[in-house]
C-alpha cells in the first residue's frame, strides 16, 4: 500500500490532485482574494491608479530542464524565480500566480507536491499567493506554464524602452553564473575538477537551480525614478542588452574588464579552458537585472548604493544606435558583441 505521499495520480484524478494542491498551496479568502482555486477563474480587488502587471513564463522537460540533474522543488523554485523575475524588471510588486501545468501520469502526488513546493517556497518569500491553474496529463514531459499578476505605480514602471544615449549600464550581482552551474551539472566539462573547488561548484550549481529575483533592488530603483530603462538577464547579458537597445533605438559600449564575474564562475572558467567574460556575457538565467541610468541621476545612485551596499557594478554606456553593440578591452580595443544568447528555434535544447 503506498503512502499518501506516494500515490498515483490515477487514485486521486484530476479533481482530487486540483482539490489537494488547494489545500496544501492554494490561497483563499483575505482583504484581497475574493474567490481562489475553485470557481471558473479567480476573482481578486483591484487597486485604483495603480497599474496591473501580467506575465506568463513556460517551463519545459528536456527544453528548460532535465531531472537527472535537477529536483522537482529546483523545478518549482526556478519556475517561481523567472516569472518574479520579470515583475522585478518592470519594477513591480508581484501579487498573484497561476499555474497550468501538464505532467505524466508515473509521477505521484509527492512529485508534485515537491513541484509545488519549490515553487511556493519562492513565492511565499514575496507573499505571492496561488490562485489558480490547470491540471493535464502528459504523454511525455512535464510541462509547467506559470502566470503572475502584479502591480506597479504608473509613473515607477521600468520599461525596456527608455534609454538614452549617454545613460550608464548598470549590472546587480554577477553573471555567468547560472551557465557556468548548468555545464558543472550536465557534467560537460570533464576537465573541471569538482573536489578541488567543491564549495565554489556548490555555489554554482545552486546560482543556476536556484536563482534569486531582484524584487526589492528593482522596486527601491523604481521608487525612486533612478534607472531610464531595465530588463532582467534571462537569455543572457549580450543578448539582453540587445532587446534593451533594440527597444530604445540606441548603441551601447561594455567595459569587459568591468563585467561583475564571481569568483567562482573564474575559476570553474579557469580549470574548463574557457574564458570567463564570454560566459558573463552568452551565459543566461542568472536572473540579475541590468538598467541604464541619466548621468543626473548618478550621485543619487551612488548614495544608494552606499546607503543600502546594493551589489551594484557600472558595465558601460548607451551610445547612439549606429555604433551597434561594442564590447572594449583593456588595451582600447573594440569588437561587436557576439551575437548570442538562448534561441528555441535555432539551437539545440538544454538552456533558459
Ligand atoms: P475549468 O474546467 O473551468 O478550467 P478546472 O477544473 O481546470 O476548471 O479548475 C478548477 C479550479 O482549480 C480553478 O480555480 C483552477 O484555477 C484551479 N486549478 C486547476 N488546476 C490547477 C493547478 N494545477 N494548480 C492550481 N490551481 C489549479
Ligand atoms: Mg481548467
Amino acid at each position: 500500500m503506498p503512502s499518501p505521499r506516494q500515490r498515483p495520480l490515477s487514485s486521486l484524478g484530476e479533481f482530487g490532485l486540483i482539490e489537494r494542491l488547494a489545500r496544501r498551496f492554494g490561497s483563499v479568502g483575505g482583504p484581497t482574494i475574493v474567490r481562489g482555486i475553485g470557481d471558473d477563474a479567480a476573482v481578486v480587488r483591484s487597486v485604483p491608479g495603480r497599474h496591473l502587471l501580467a506575465s506568463t513564463d513556460m517551463l519545459v522537460e528536456d527544453v528548460h530542464f532535465d531531472l537527472r540533474y535537477a529536483s522537482l522543488f529546483d523545478v518549482g523554485y526556478r519556475a517561481a524565480a523567472a516569472n518574479l523575475s520579470d515583475i522585478a524588471a518592470m519594477g513591480g510588486f508581484p501579487e498573484y500566480v497561476l499555474m497550468a501545468l501538464a505532467i505524466p501520469q508515473v509521477h505521484t502526488t509527492h512529485d508534485i507536491d515537491q513541484l509545488y513546493r519549490g515553487f511556493m517556497a519562492l513565492c511565499g518569500k514575496y507573499h505571492v499567493r496561488l490562485i489558480g491553474g490547470d491540471t493535464s496529463s502528459s504523454p511525455q514531459g512535464i510541462c509547467l506554464a506559470v502566470s503572475i499578476l502584479g502591480h506597479v505605480a504608473p509613473h515607477s514602471t521600468l520599461r525596456r524602452d527608455g534609454a538614452k544615449v549617454g545613460d550608464q549600464l548598470y549590472l546587480s550581482g554577477t553573471v555567468g553564473d547560472s551557465l557556468a552551474g548548468l555545464l558543472l551539472i550536465m557534467g560537460s566539462e570533464d576537465r573541471f575538477d569538482r573536489s578541488l573547488a567543491d564549495r565554489a561548484s556548490r555555489h554554482l550549481i545552486k546560482r543556476h537551480l536556484r536563482p534569486t529575483p531582484r524584487l526589492e533592488l528593482a522596486q527601491l530603483l523604481a521608487a525612486r525614478h533612478l534607472a531610464s530603462a531595465a530588463i532582467d538577464i534571462s537569455d543572457g547579458l549580450s543578448s539582453d542588452l540587445g532587446h534593451l537597445c533594440r527597444n530604445s533605438k540606441v548603441g551601447a559600449v561594455i567595459h569587459a574588464d568591468a563585467l561583475p564575474i564571481s569568483s567562482a564562475c573564474r575559476s570553474f572558467a579557469l580549470a574548463a579552458g574557457k574564458n570567463p567574460v564570454e560566459l558573463a556575457l552568452q551565459g543566461g538565467e542568472d536572473f540579475e537585472l541590468l538598467f541604464t541610468v541619466p548621468q543626473q541621476a548618478r550621485p543619487s545612485l551612488d548614495r544608494l548604493i552606499q546607503r543600502h551596499r546594493l551589489p551594484l557594478t557600472r558595465i558601460g554606456t548607451i551610445q547612439d544606435a549606429r555604433q551597434g553593440l561594442r564590447v572594449k578591452f583593456k588595451d582600447g580595443s573594440h569588437r561587436q558583441m557576439p551575437k548570442s544568447g538562448f534561441d528555441h528555434f535555432r539551437q539545440p535544447a538544454m538552456t533558459s
